[in-house]
């Protein structure tokens, strides 16, 4: 059994909006603790550059969440590494329980878990995944240098990687499921202007084929989704990015989600349905989702705990 520890503000989640809230519920003197889970610093470490954080025209997105992390500690946040596995939510303290075995009770929660890389769902898929299959180009786009790459999405996300595969891909073919792609207008005109880059509109991936032993990626049969026929394309590395899904998985159950799971907040507001829970970033935003509004909403929970506690203290 662990220890019990109890704070005014419990964050859970260290992206932007958990970042932002720790600065900010530092500076109102409420000591808040934040819990990093698994991937610290959030999605922008899976990524290079990011040029639309306001102040930087470039920035790596590791390094500016370890600014961010440095930022929070500087304002005397506290910052722990765990994973928050529970939390109970039905009394005042909050209970949290975590991997390490602590158990950490709060008078206010902000819940900044973020979102997490979708999947397709396909057997072949799951197969190699690890082992071929990736959804993180800047982790693993560096064993394929000299291969041919398959990316599959017409995000942002999609387009950013498939440019970024091609400092090391001999070849990468993106494929989508329609002809018009939901990227920004700067990155589209990037992805056109690459030689090494080709669209391969109306397809979507049917099946990943590869050698067993060892495991390993050989090809991608994609499906013309109006025709029906399929082609074989040869890759030796198969990146999915159809976007990403909420990670709700601690709240869930108590809390009203929409939108394919998105946390409810009152409007112009990171309130939850209950008073003391407050959601901010992409846990909450099916529309937006960039670091700057999810530090936006870090900003906005905090403030709101702030006069939440200040309420129950009165
Ligand atoms: P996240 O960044 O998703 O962080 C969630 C945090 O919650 C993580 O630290 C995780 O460890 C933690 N967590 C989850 N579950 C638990 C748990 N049970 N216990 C404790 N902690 C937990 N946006 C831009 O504005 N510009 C860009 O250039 C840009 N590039 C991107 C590139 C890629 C490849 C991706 C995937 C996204 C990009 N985005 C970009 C979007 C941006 O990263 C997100 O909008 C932003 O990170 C969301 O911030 P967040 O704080 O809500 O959550
Ligand atoms: P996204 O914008 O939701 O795009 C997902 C893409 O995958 C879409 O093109 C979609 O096709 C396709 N798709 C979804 N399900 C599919 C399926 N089952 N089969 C085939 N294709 C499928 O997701 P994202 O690109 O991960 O971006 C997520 C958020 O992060 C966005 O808000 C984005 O702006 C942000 N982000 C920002 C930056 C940046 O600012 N530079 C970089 C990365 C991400 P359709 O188009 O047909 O729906």
């Amino acid at each position: 059994m662990g220890e019990t520890r109890h704070t005014r503000v419990l964050i859970i989640g260290s992206g932007p909006a958990g970042y932002t809230a720790g600065v900010y519920a530092s500076r109102a003197m409420l000591q808040p603790l934040l819990v990093q889970g698994i991937e610290p610093g959030g999605q922008l470490t899976t990524t290079t550059e990011v040029e639309n954080w306001p102040g930087d025209t470039e920035v790596q997105g590791p390094d500016l969440m370890l600014r961010m992390e440095a930022h929070a500690k500087a304002m005397g946040c506290e910052i722990v590494s765990d994973i928050i596995t529970d939390l109970d939510l039905s009394n005042r303290p909050f209970t949290a329980r975590s991997d390490s075995g602590t158990v950490y009770t709060a008078d206010a929660v902000i819940l900044a878990t973020g979102a997490r890389a979708k999947w397709l769902g396909l057997p072949s898929e799951e197969k190699f995944k690890g082992f071929g299959v990736s959804a993180c180009a800047t982790c693993d786009g560096f064993f394929y240098r000299g291969q041919e790459i398959v990316v599959i999405g017409g995000g942002n996300t999609a387009v950013e990687e498939a440019l970024f595969l091609t400092n090391f891909a001999s070849k990468v073919t993106l494929v989508h499921r329609r002809d018009e792609l939901r990227a920004e207008a700067i990155l589209i005109d990037r992805l056109m202007k690459n030689p090494k880059i080709e669209p391969l509109w109306f397809h979507t991936l049917e099946e990943v084929v590869g050698t067993d032993n060892p495991l390993g990626v050989e090809a991608v049969r994609v499906k013309h989704v109006k025709t029906g026929e399929i082609i074989e394309i040869p890759a030796k590395g198969v990146f999915v990015a159809i976007g990403h899904a909420p990670a709700n998985e601690l709240v869930k159950d108590v809390l009203e989600t929409h939108m394919g799971g998105y946390v409810v907040t009152k409007p112009d507001s990171t309130e939850t349905s209950i008073p003391g829970v407050f959601a901010a970033g992409d846990l909450t935003d099916h529309k937006y989702r960039q670091a700057v509004t999810s530090a936006g909403m870090g900003c906005m929970a905090a403030l709101e705990a702030e006069r939440f506690l200040a309420e129950q203290d009165a």
